[in-house]
């Protein structure tokens, strides 16, 4: 039998040409799929200090090795790109079925490249790909995008697309499929860069596998792991909604602009709260946690504003931002973002960096086109995620994100943007989880707190040890260990909300092997260092477009400031020993001082360059 190595499809959108390839299978062993696909094809094919938004900027749409199978919550996708918020290698991952429907047209991953002369979308079957005219669809937003398209390539179709904000390259737009997104790092501005409005498509549901019987056997032993795991069965009952009463109780929960580490009133705010205005669950293809919660406004202003899937982080970016506690804006938040097609993360910290401004003086009404943007003036919020969509007034500046926004808006500003390597922080304040916080500052990506989520501060996870959440250099292995593992199960996009840590260990790699053929995979060790060679050669990326040490900081308000966490723990926390961190985490990492993979390090993960 032969190896599964995959097909993918390069999609050049200025020559119109389209060519299937196959895998190489050096490049299967040695990157398995999903992100590792992601980084080893844009390291490889991308020329140094392109123009993100450029036509030379390649965006790479990409499914798990496990996708559309009969294995649960393996089938969320990513995209991989140059950031044009960092200038940064770009990961970005997104639920619903999208990447299932990609490999049931017998595709891992689409490569597309260059820039269609005319608004354009891509159609997919298994047996064609156009490039068709969109100009009836630029404009819309991603939901009418989406009925439009399915009206047209009818309902066994699926698809990813912008909205208007994507159109006008805001830089933290997304790319969404139903109502999620791969919202972090402007993906979707660089598809709008691309004049490409949306990928649809058209399929049956079928997977190749390598070994059907024995994937079978493996899936079904994982689905029972998965009903056993706690994980699962907690996000199936609250998705995130309920985090922020876990945050506000460790003081990490950011408000005014990460001063405060705890809302007053967030008692107003919590999960129990968001669920008196729930009315469904929603999933990924062959998920049934159905994390996403959807809510409706039933009081006040907003009444009758509904969302899908607000979560946590979505919560905080129209809460603790402005400093409001009204639920219902957040809804209404939540669902313009998602209707113009923006990342909330990025939206609601550049509001509040924008909040904070206003009340030091460096903003005034004049420059707010008349905005009062006093914090908790939610009508405000409301006001400027449409402006920020539609480039209008200030939400032309803001829709650059926090970085360029202060060097445009100047006096000083540069102080309150709080951000890593250009990407926003989201909600969890480092000075009060220092693992989290390390993650953000050496993250390939900037910001996120999924690279190398610190559960064992936040959660009290056991593994690989317990923590102390205060503590600086003496966390580097655990920063290490949570990235290099999360960096192994996104070469499947395994959703560890549906229990993930659970099963993975156990049966991850087994499926791995069944589905490809390669038995190496089913090794946990061997994973590990696919893992490791992922994040390696992301770091690599990063170097060849001048990234280095200096850029692995947290901003400056975390290093000088003091953190407030009002009743919670963690009164006076700062970030005090950066330097000593990076030192500990660079020589774990096998890198040298300045934090470039050394030559043996290569050596030993096998990266040639
Ligand atoms: S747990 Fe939620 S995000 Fe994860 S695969 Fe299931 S429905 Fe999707």
């Amino acid at each position: 039998m032969t190896l599964n190595t995959g097909k993918f499809l390069r999609i050049n959108l200025s020559s119109g040409k389209i060519v299937e390839e196959s895998v190489p299978e050096k490049i299967a062993r040695d990157f398995v799929g999903g992100r590792g696909y992601g980084i080893k094809y844009l390291y490889d094919e991308l020329a140094p200090n392109v123009d993100p938004l450029g036509g030379d900027n390649k965006l790479i749409m990409l499914n798990g090795a496990l996708a559309g199978s009969s294995a649960q919550a393996v089938s969320r996708w990513m995209v991989c790109t140059k950031s044009p918020l960092t200038g940064a290698f770009a990961r970005s991952i997104c639920g619903a079925d999208f990447g299932a429907w990609l490999k049931f047209a017998g595709y891992d991953f689409i490569i597309i490249e260059g820039k269609a002369e005319k608004h354009a979308y891509i159609h997919m079957t298994k047996d064609s790909c156009q490039i068709l005219d969109a100009s009836e669809l630029w404009g819309k937003d991603t939901r009418e995008t989406q009925e439009w398209l399915k009206e047209h390539h009818g309902s066994n179709s699926r698809t990813a697309c912008i909205g208007p904000a994507g159109e006008r390259l805001v830089k933290y737009a997304g790319i969404f499929s139903d109502r999620r997104t791969a919202g972090r790092c402007g993906t979707g501005t660089v598809m709008g860069s691309k004049n490409l409005k949306a990928i649809t498509v058209t399929a049956d549901r079928t997977v190749r596998l390598h070994d059907p019987e024995a994937f079978k056997k493996l899936a079904k032993e994982q689905v029972e792991l998965i009903r056993e795991s706690r994980a699962f069965q907690f996000h199936k009952e609250w998705g995130t909604t309920c985090t922020q009463d876990v945050t506000n109780k460790l003081g990490i929960y950011p408000v005014r602009n990460f001063r405060y580490g705890q809302q007053v009133g967030y008692e107003k705010i919590t999960g129990a709260e968001y669920r008196k205005l729930r009315t469904g669950g929603i999933g990924c293809y062959s998920c049934p946690a159905h994390c996403g919660k959807s809510h409706k406004a039933v009081d006040g202003p907003y009444a009758g504003a509904t969302t899908e899937g607000l979560e946590y982080e979505s919560i905080w970016a129209f809460t603790g931002t402005i400093d409001s506690t009204n639920i219902e804006a957040s809804i209404l938040a939540d669902h313009l973002c998602d209707d113009f097609g923006m990342d909330t993360i990025s939206t609601g910290n550049t509001i509040g960096f924008a909040y904070e401004l206003y009340e030091k003086g460096i903003l005034s009404k004049e420059d707010t086109d008349g905005l009062d943007l006093s914090y908790g003036n939610h009508a405000t919020m409301i006001a400027l995620i449409k402006k920020i969509a539609l480039r209008e007034g200030i939400g032309n500046i803001l829709a650059e994100g926090t970085m360029r926004a202060a060097t445009i808006i100047g006096k000083g500003a540069e102080a309150y943007a709080i951000h890593v390597k250009g990407l926003e922080l989201p909600a969890y304040d480092p000075r009060g989880t220092k693992a989290m916080g390390y993650n953000y500052a050496t993250a390939s990506i900037g910001a996120s707190h999924c690279y190398g989520y610190a559960r064992q501060d936040v959660f009290g996870a056991i593994q690989p040890r317990m923590t102390d959440r205060f503590a600086e250099e003496e966390n580097a292995d655990i920063v290490v260990y949570n990235q290099n593992g999360t960096a192994m199960t996104e070469i499947g996009v395994v959703c560890t909300f549906a229990g993930g840590w659970d099963w993975v260990p156990s049966h991850f790699g087994k499926m791995l092997a069944a589905a490809r053929g390669i038995d190496e995979l089913a090794d946990n060790d061997y994973l590990q260092q696919v893992g490791e060679r992922i994040y390696t050669l992301e770091r690599l990326f990063n170097i060849r477009e001048g990234l280095g040490r200096k850029q692995d900081t947290l901003p400056q308000r975390m290093l000088t400031e003091p953190l407030h966490t009002r009743e919670a723990p963690g009164e006076g926390q700062i970030v005090r020993n950066q330097d000593k961190f990076l030192d500990r985490y660079y020589q774990i990492r096998g890198w040298t001082k300045e934090g470039v993979p050394s030559s043996e390090k290569l050596e030993e993960l096998g990266i040639n360059i």
